[in-house]
């Protein structure tokens, strides 16, 4: 731990406009998640960098049609197998080609710097970087990895396997996601979860024969209100059926329906309850089948002893920055959901202040590029193995 009057790392350290002509070049190459090409591109750019910088690289191919997945080490002290502090980030973004020349100019107003990806979170992988030299500089206890992932805004798929093997022997999860509203830190997530239903019944002539038919669209109506008495606001349980579609035609009874179904989810107990629920609902008319797919697909991010005591320590150092640093649980899922899900310490949100991620409004707060840089590398120099 630091001592407690003096920081190793001040803002005064980090260098804000090289920073930001850095970071321009970064937001100019725009990176939809699934132009892998394009991806690619930022991932050399990387790559170079952070190698001139003199760190280290392991670049494994993509999997799936993405891009490639980039690890940014530092140097290992000789016959050390200490465990490591694993940072998280993500270059893809989910904005399309073109954004840059047409709704979100990169552009400065103020202290907003605008841009696709700014934001969401290029900014953060640069900040990490930077971290990471910074730590180097005033002496590490523990090795530090960034794991910069190629399809984090739609799921990391092709890296979720990745993530997991680098957690194993983790110590801690730091993911440079942005901060929420006013700096936030983020110390729990919910679960997300999906589920596809197929309801199907029997179509009739709705005027000749409709005692022959049976309504899949009725059927899954009741569904519906039976998935949605699911709800729970009192313990964070959300489920919401975002769409659905049905039926061939006015005059005909309906023989299918599709629903599709978002869960959040607070914890693996509750988790586990309302996903048992919903895949054991059955139709209580013989004729009419339900055919449920899906599952959780990023597991609950909650607060663990462990967790609430790295917060402790990056509030500690984030109070000697002059930022009053407040945790919060949020909804939207992670990578860090992979991490803590595994037992790590995570705390999520150490990346740049802003607003505006997945809109035309993305921007970031140029003032807190160099404290937040500088919390993010007081913190890789006071952990060691035991927090
Ligand atoms: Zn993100």
């Amino acid at each position: 731990m630091t001592s407690p009057t003096s920081l190793a790392i001040t803002p005064d350290n980090i260098d804000l406009g090289a920073f930001l002509s850095e970071l321009r070049l970064w937001v100019e190459m725009e990176t939809p998640s699934h132009d892998a090409a394009a991806v690619n591109r930022l991932v050399d750019h990387v790559e170079g960098y952070a190698k001139t910088a003199g760190l280290e690289i392991e670049r494994r191919a993509g999997t799936l049609s993405f891009g490639d997945i980039l690890i940014v080490r530092t140097p290992r002290p000789e016959g050390t197998n200490a465990r490591r502090i694993q940072i998280l980030a993500h270059l893809d973004t989910v904005h399309a080609t073109g954004t840059l020349a047409g709704p979100l100019p990169l552009r400065q107003e103020g202290d907003r710097l605008y841009g696709p990806g700014i934001y969401d979170m290029k900014a953060g992988v640069l900040m990490a970087v930077e971290a990471m030299l910074l730590a180097m500089r005033a002496g590490t206890h523990l090795p530090i990895d960034l794991l910069i992932v190629p399809d984090e805004e739609v799921g990391s798929k092709s890296s979720r396997p990745v993530i997991e093997e680098l957690a194993r022997d983790a110590a801690y999860a730091l993911v440079v996601e942005p901060a929420r509203d006013g700096g936030k830190i983020v110390t729990a997530r919910k679960g997300v979860g999906m589920f596809d239903i197929t309801v199907r019944g029997r179509a009739a002539h709705a005027g000749v024969r409709p005692l022959d038919g049976r309504s899949a669209i009725r059927a899954a109506a009741q569904l519906v209100l039976d998935i949605e008495a699911l709800n729970d606001a009192a313990r964070g349980i959300t489920v919401t059926t975002g769409m659905i579609q049905g039926g061939t035609g006015r005059n005909t009874v309906p023989a299918e329906c599709r629903l599709q179904i978002d869960l959040r989810l607070p914890d693996a107990a509750m988790a586990a309850e309302v996903i048992g629920k919903i895949e054991a609902m059955c139709p209580t008319d013989p004729d009419i089948s339900f055919e449920i797919s899906g599952g959780l697909n990023r597991p609950p991010f909650a607060q663990s002893p462990e967790g609430a005591s790295l917060f402790e320590t990056a509030a500690d150092i984030a109070a000697r920055l002059g930022i009053a640093l407040e945790g919060m649980a949020t909804g939207g899922g992670s990578d860090g959901n992979f991490t803590a899900a595994l037992g790590v310490p995570t705390l999520d949100g150490l990346g740049a202040d802003g607003a505006g991620a997945h809109t035309y409004d993305e921007h970031i707060l140029v003032s807190s590029l160099a404290p937040r840089t500088a919390l993010l590398a007081n913190m890789l120099v006071s952990l060691d193995r035991n927090g």
